[in-house]
């Protein structure tokens, strides 16, 4: 397996620490509203690195956080609390948003066909660990205490700037809203592991601590939890690109400080989903949700393979013309996949040299666009028959998850789908006898009917228009 790691800059051999053994933690969302397909697109990019290692014959344990606490309206720590924020738009407690956003998002999650990972822990239940780490880095030099909240001391951290490779004079004051000007701190790059001074005197999620009632920062809920599931060390660490600075450069920081060496091997980071105006956005233009997709006719896995044609690495512009594209293509690929009867045995060596090849896919970083080309191969290859197809498809489908073999629970009415049959072996039959007159008329019936045949080598399909 090769991937891009983040933090060398460079596609690198995947090395678990543990043997076959791979942890994986993964940044989940802030459940202060709906997921946007944007955020999505991050977690099929995840899924598909969790079932493309288990394919590859890992042994894969991954493990996300639900932030329910400490992700201010800035990536800093500056502004709101999302959550509380959240709340007060909608007249509710911060559970009760917290509860409600959790489950839109777990649903979505299903019907994007992306595994749920194994281990959630919401931020909110972790808050013992949390003080554990803090203290011992207030213990160990690497934080301090100023005006009640708790800082970590960026000057200690070795090669703080080595994940985002940020040069620090692009992070003066004013240059980005991750840099606020806060008088309490050392250095204005360093940030809140615990907040005392709460700006919000209404702030609802809030704890004892030694250092007084209050509540955690962002980024020590993903070094806690990973610590906590994981120990000292762990092998994959994701999330969208946004989450690289100042997130993932902080967790970091953290972990290492607490931990005393070495934490992650490899950064894997997602490119973002952008809409025409830029940037995805849950607050302006159309909020872009799986339900609003549903709403306007497209099926949540139409957008996973959507997805799925382009790398996890490149930004994608949405627009629904792309999307009716890519619609288009994954129902051809289904109505083809729908065709194949099984037929024969199955060919041993051609199957593995298509496994091979949809290895090889996704051992090249995770490349789906090409795990895509690999089953158009098999579905257009003369050297395998239909049941050596059907197994391979089947297989791939374990990481691609797109139903292939599920029925569309379309609203043609079955009767109808029985006429549009007939009709076509019907006009196959006339086309072997040479009567392309008759094979035309109904061609151009079913053409009146709004039906479209499409004619492929393994058969006659159609599409309703
Ligand atoms: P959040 O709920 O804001 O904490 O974000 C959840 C996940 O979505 C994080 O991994 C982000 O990095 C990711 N993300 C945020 N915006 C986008 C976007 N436009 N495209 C892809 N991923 C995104
Ligand atoms: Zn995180």
């Amino acid at each position: 397996m090769r991937i891009y790691n983040t933090l060398s800059k460079k596609i690198e051999e995947f090395i678990p620490n543990d043997g076959n053994n791979v942890k994986i933690y993964t940044c989940g969302p802030t459940v202060y509203h709906y997921a946007h397909i944007g955020n999505l697109r991050t977690y099929i990019f995840e899924d598909i690195l969790e079932k493309g290692l288990t394919y590859l014959g890992y042994n894969v344990k991954r493990a996300m956080n639900i932030t329910d606490v400490g992700h201010l309206t800035s990536d800093g720590d500056t502004g709101e609390d999302k959550m509380e924020k959240g709340a007060r738009r909608e007249g509710k407690t911060v559970y009760e948003i917290a509860d409600f956003y959790t489950e839109a998002f777990l649903n979505d999650m299903k019907k994007l066909n992306i595994k749920i990972p194994s281990i959630i822990e919401k931020a909110s239940d972790n808050i013992d660990i949390y003080i554990k780490m803090i203290s011992k880095m207030l213990d160990d030099g690497y934080a301090y205490i100023s005006n009640g909240n708790v800082y970590f001391d960026i000057s200690k951290a070795d090669s703080y700037y080595e994940l985002s490779g940020k040069n620090p004079d692009d992070l003066k004051i004013g240059v980005r809203d991750t840099v606020s000007l806060d008088s309490s701190k050392k250095n204005p790059m360093d940030f809140v592991l615990w907040f005392t001074l709460s700006k919000f005197e209404n702030q609802i999620m809030k704890w004892d601590s030694p250092w007084g009632v209050g509540y955690p920062g962002w980024h020590i809920e993903c070094s806690g939890i990973s610590y906590k599931i994981f120990g000292d060390y762990l092998d994959i660490h994701c999330g969208g690109v946004d989450n690289i600075f100042p997130h993932h450069t902080n967790e970091i920081a953290q972990s290492e400080a607490f931990l005393g060496h070495k934490w992650c091997n490899y950064w894997c980071h997602g490119a973002h989903l952008n809409d025409e105006s830029g940037k995805m956005s849950k607050s302006n233009g159309e909020f872009l949700t799986v339900s609003l997709l549903e709403k306007k006719g497209y099926s949540p896995l139409d957008y996973r393979f959507f997805c799925l044609n382009s790398h996890y690495r490149n930004s994608l512009v949405f627009t629904y013309d792309s999307l009716d594209i890519a619609r288009n293509a994954y129902k051809k690929v289904k109505n083809k996949v729908s065709l194949l009867k099984e037929e024969g045995d199955i060919q041993k060596d051609l199957f593995d040299k298509y496994r091979g090849m949809f290895c090889d896919a996704i051992s090249n970083d995770l490349n789906t666009s090409s795990m895509i080309t690999v089953l158009y191969d098999v579905l257009k290859a003369n050297e395998l028959n239909n049941t050596t197809k059907i197994e391979l498809l089947k297989d791939f489908d374990k990481v691609l998850s797109l139903d292939l073999f599920v029925e569309d629970d379309s609203s043609i009415d079955k009767d109808f789908e029985e006429y549009i049959t007939n009709m076509i072996n019907e006009r196959n039959e006339a086309k072997k006898n040479k009567d392309y007159a008759r094979a035309d008329e109904i061609r151009n019936t079913l053409l009146e009917k709004k039906v479209k045949l499409i004619d492929t080598r393994e058969g006659t399909t159609f599409e309703l228009m």
